[in-house]
């Protein structure tokens, strides 16, 4: 079988409608892909049922179609994927690189919440697994987009949770996994998952699993400079109304507009985009999103 040289992927949590800060980095993702004549995946990250809206799963697969991001390969489930998750959980402890833990969050306060030590006042009938972190462990990276990025996981996270107690499997184990078993070769999302990447590389190095590269893109903020909560980044995307939101998108990942002035439809307009884009022109900086949403 050829190597594939580049797999992308957009990978949502069904947690509601996805607004145009998540299709920033579905648009970002599938651009970078298909500049590098690579593949485009999608997989849903529904290991965390208490935070799932019903429905939310088949809606956001609705909008990207609207949009015409059609992934390459069939959508993948992480809540069909727990053999997955657990045999990797099992591989760590039996070479005692995680262990089982009983503290609860109470009993972690007192440490500001950084697990170094279990602390636990009583055993749990359904103890976490934890994946034991060593004093020192200074993970470092280059970012294509934002550059050198460092952490001492140790003391910013320590040994940080891989299956919750209350059951869930936990974000940090899940993706690396499917990221390694679904070939992923180079990650995009956005910047509030720059501070998770640390833990994934040093959770595939405990695992023999390759790092892809990361890109992490720009965050959009409201008018405040803070995170858009209510305005409006948070607001669902019009999937009637793809060709705005697209336009808008492509100017927030620092492209030239012109690109795509003449294109009126969907298909023709992603032609164009795949066509005319240029990685260099991303910038870096977070965005303050203004005015009204595309419609
Ligand atoms: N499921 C995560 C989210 O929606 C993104 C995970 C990732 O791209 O690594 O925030």
């Amino acid at each position: 079988m050829p190597s594939i040289p580049y797999c992308g992927r957009f990978a949502p949590s069904p947690t509601g409608p996805l607004h145009l800060g998540s299709m920033l980095a579905a648009f970002g993702s599938w651009l970078l892909a298909r500049h590098a004549g690579g593949q485009w995946l999608v997989r849903i990250e529904d290991v965390d049922p208490p935070r799932e809206v019903p429905g939310a799963a088949d809606t956001q697969l609705a909008t990207l179609a609207a949009f015409g991001l059609n992934p390459d390969a069939p959508v993948q489930y992480q809540s069909r994927r727990h053999a997955l998750y657990r045999a990797a959980a099992d591989a760590l402890l039996a070479q005692d690189k995680a262990f089982l833990c009983h503290c609860s969050r109470a009993d972690l306060a007192s440490q500001h919440g950084v697990h170094r030590h279990c602390v636990a006042n009583q055993k749990r009938p359904t103890p976490a697994i934890r994946l034991r972190v060593a004093d020192g462990s200074h993970i470092t990276f280059d970012d294509a987009l934002q550059g050198h990025f460092a952490q001492d996981v140790d003391r910013a996270v320590g040994d940080f949770v891989l299956l919750r107690a209350d059951g869930c499997w936990a974000y940090q184990l899940a993706v690396v996994v499917d990221d390694a078993d679904q070939h992923i070769t180079h990650v995009v999302r956005g910047a509030d998952l720059i501070d998770s990447t640390p833990r994934q590389i040093l959770l595939q190095q405990a695992l023999g699993l390759p790092t892809p590269q990361y890109l992490h893109l720009p965050l959009l903020l409201g008018e405040d400079g803070h995170k858009l909560s209510k305005s409006l980044s948070a607001l669902p995307v019009n999937a009637n109304a793809p060709l705005p939101v697209l336009r808008w998108l492509w100017a927030a990942l620092g492209q030239a507009p012109a690109t795509l002035d003449a294109a009126t439809s969907v298909a023709e307009l992603l032609q164009q985009a795949a066509a005319g884009f240029e990685p260099a022109r991303l910038r870096k900086q977070s965005l303050i999103a203004t005015g009204s949403p595309p419609a």
